[in-house]
C-alpha cells in the first residue's frame, strides 16, 4: 500500500505516545489521531462514501482538517480542500466541478451536496466503532484536487496523486533535515499546497509535532514560537515581512528555530538578509501547486552564498529553463521554467484542454521566468504574464517591487504594465503605505531613481489602502491592470 492513508496506522504503531498535533490547548498523540481517524472512516463509510468519491473540506486550519483528510484517503476517496476566502459562487463552482458528494464545513455555506456535515457534527460521529480497513492506494491514485489560486482565468483543479505527495516529501527530506523531534508551525492555510505538503505531511512522516494555528497572525506566531519551541515553519513573503516589522521582532526569543522556509511568491533579498542577520537559516524554494509543490530548493548550507536564489532542482525532478522555441536559455537570459518528475501532477480534473495546454512533451510549463547561473542555480525573475516591455526594454515588476521593499514607509507594492502612446507600455505602481507614515507618488519615484534603471521606474503611482490578493497571498494583477487611470 503506497497510500498516505496508511501513515496514521504506521505512526500509531511506531510512535503511539508522541504528540502529533497541538491546537490551542488540545494535544493529540499519534495513537489518538489514528483512533479518531478509524472512527471517522466508519462514519463516512456508513454515510455512503466510496473509493474515488470526492470529499470537500471548507474551513480554517483545524485538527478536523487533518483527520477528515486521512479518513478520506483510507476510504480510497479524493480530498478536496476549499479556500475559505472564496465567495459562495466560487465555492459552488468548485464543489460542482469536482463532483463532491460530501462536504465538511467549518464556516457557513449553503451547499447542494448529498452529505453536508458541519464541524459540530463530527464529534458525535466519533462515537462510531473503529473501522481499521484501509483501501490500498497505488502511486497513481488521486489523493487531492487543489483548485489553483487563479490569478488569471477560471480555477483549474490540479490532481495530486499519492505518488506525487510521497515524492514531494522525499524531495523535501533530501534538502532539509526534518527530524522526528521537529515542532512545525502550521500557520499558512492547509488548503494550500505549501502548508499541507511541505509542513504537515513531512512532519507526520517523521513523527514530529504539528502546531496548528487557525490562521496567520504575527503575535500568535511569536506566542507559538515561544510556547511550543517551534523548530520549523513555512511562510510566504508577507508573513515573514510581518514578523520582521513587528515591535516584538527585536526582543523575540527565536533560539528554538532551526529552519525557516519561504516560497510561493517573489522574495526580496532585503527580507532574507533581515533573517540571516539574526543568525537564522532562511531557505527559499520555488514551486507550484502542480509540482506538489517543490520544484527547486536552496539548501541551508548555500543560503548565504546564493542569497536570493531559489536553488537547484529538487532531487527527484528535472527542471529546464527554455526559450519560447524550447531551446535552452543562454547564460543570464530569462527563460521559462519547465518541470518533469514524479512530483508533477498528471493533469487537471475533468479538463483535458487545460491539461494539454499545460504540458509540452511531458514537461509542465510553469509560466514563470528564471535565470540560471553558472552553477545551475535558478533565480526566479517573474511570471511570464507579468513582464511588460517599455521602449523595447523588458521590465520584470518583481525586481522593482523588491526595490520598493527597502522603503520604510512602503508596506506593500505591486506593479503592472499599462499601455502608453510613447513607450508602448509603462509601469503603474500600486503602493500601500506603512500605517501612519506619509507617502506621495513623487517619494516613490524619487526613491527608485538610481536604484533601478530609469525605464523601470513606474510612470504612474497610485497610493492605495490595500491590494487585491488570492487566498495564497499572491497579488491579483488582472484587476489592477483593468483599473482606469485617473
Ligand atoms: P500556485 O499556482 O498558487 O501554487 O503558485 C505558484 C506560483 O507562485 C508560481 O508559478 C510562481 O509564479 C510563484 N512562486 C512560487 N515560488 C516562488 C519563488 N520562490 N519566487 C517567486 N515566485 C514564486
Ligand atoms: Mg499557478
Amino acid at each position: 500500500d503506497a497510500g498516505l492513508g496508511s501513515w496514521p496506522a504506521r505512526r500509531a504503531a511506531m510512535s503511539p505516545g508522541r504528540t502529533a498535533m497541538v491546537f490551542a490547548d488540545r494535544r493529540t498523540t499519534y495513537a489518538e489521531l489514528y483512533e479518531r481517524i478509524t472512527r471517522l472512516v466508519a462514519a463516512l463509510r456508513a454515510a455512503g462514501i466510496r473509493p474515488g468519491d470526492r470529499v470537500a473540506y471548507l474551513g480554517p486550519n483545524h485538527p478536523s482538517f487533518v483527520e477528515t483528510m486521512f479518513a478520506t484517503w483510507r476510504i480510497g476517496a479524493v480530498f478536496v480542500p476549499l479556500n475559505v476566502r472564496l465567495t459562495e459562487p466560487e465555492l459552488t463552482y468548485q464543489l460542482r466541478h469536482s463532483g463532491a458528494t460530501a462536504l465538511i464545513s467549518a464556516v457557513p455555506i449553503d451547499a447542494d451536496v448529498p452529505l453536508h456535515l458541519r464541524l459540530d457534527d463530527l464529534d458525535p460521529l466519533l462515537a462510531a466503532d473503529p473501522d481499521h480497513h484501509a483501501e490500498p492506494a497505488g502511486p497513481d491514485t488521486a489523493a487531492l484536487i487543489l483548485y489553483t489560486s487563479g490569478t488569471t482565468g477560471h480555477p483549474k483543479g490540479a490532481v495530486l496523486t499519492h505518488g506525487n505527495l510521497v515524492w514531494n516529501c522525499y524531495n523535501l527530506l533530501v534538502s532539509v533535515d526534518v527530524a522526528g523531534d521537529e515542532v512545525t508551525l502550521v500557520s499558512a492555510p492547509l488548503f494550500h499546497v505549501a502548508a499541507l505538503n511541505q509542513c504537515l505531511l513531512p512532519t507526520i512522516l517523521k513523527g514530529g509535532t504539528s502546531v496548528i494555528m487557525p490562521g496567520w497572525d504575527v503575535d500568535g506566531c511569536f506566542d507559538a514560537i515561544a510556547r511550543h519551541r517551534i523548530t520549523w515553519m513555512f511562510g510566504v513573503t508577507q508573513m515573514f515581512a510581518g514578523l520582521s516589522r513587528s515591535p516584538r521582532w527585536a526582543s523575540a526569543d527565536l533560539s528554538s528555530v532551526r529552519t525557516l522556509m519561504t516560497g510561493g511568491a517573489p522574495v526580496p533579498e532585503a527580507l532574507i538578509r533581515i533573517f540571516q542577520e539574526r543568525g537564522l537559516v532562511f531557505c527559499q524554494g520555488y514551486g507550484m501547486t502542480e509540482t506538489s509543490p517543490g520544484a527547486t530548493f536552496l539548501e541551508a548550507g548555500e543560503s548565504r552564498d546564493h542569497i536570493g536564489s531559489a536553488g537547484l532542482p529538487v532531487f527527484f525532478a528535472d527542471v529546464r529553463v527554455t526559450r519560447p522555441d524550447l531551446t535552452p536559455a543562454g547564460p543570464g537570459e530569462p527563460g521559462e521554467i519547465l518541470v518533469r518528475g514524479p512530483n508533477v501532477t498528471p493533469g487537471y480534473w475533468n479538463d483535458p484542454a487545460a491539461t494539454a495546454a499545460a504540458f509540452t512533451d511531458g514537461w509542465l510549463r510553469s509560466g514563470d521566468l528564471a535565470v540560471v547561473d553558472g552553477s545551475g542555480h535558478l533565480r526566479i525573475v517573474d511570471r511570464t504574464k507579468d513582464m511588460y516591455i517599455s521602449g523595447g526594454e523588458n521590465v520584470y515588476p518583481a525586481e522593482v517591487e523588491a526595490a520598493l521593499f527597502d522603503h520604510p514607509a512602503i508596506a506593500e507594492a505591486a506593479i503592472v504594465g499599462v499601455p502608453d502612446d510613447r513607450w508602448g507600455e509603462v509601469g503603474r505602481a500600486f503602493v500601500v503605505p506603512t500605517r501612519g507614515m506619509p507617502l506621495t507618488p513623487t517619494d516613490v519615484r524619487e526613491f527608485l531613481t538610481g536604484r533601478v534603471a530609469a525605464y523601470k521606474i513606474p510612470a504612474h503611482v497610485d497610493i492605495v489602502d490595500d491590494l487585491p490578493r488570492t487566498g495564497s497571498g499572491k497579488v491579483r494583477k488582472g484587476p489592477l491592470r483593468a483599473r482606469p487611470l485617473p
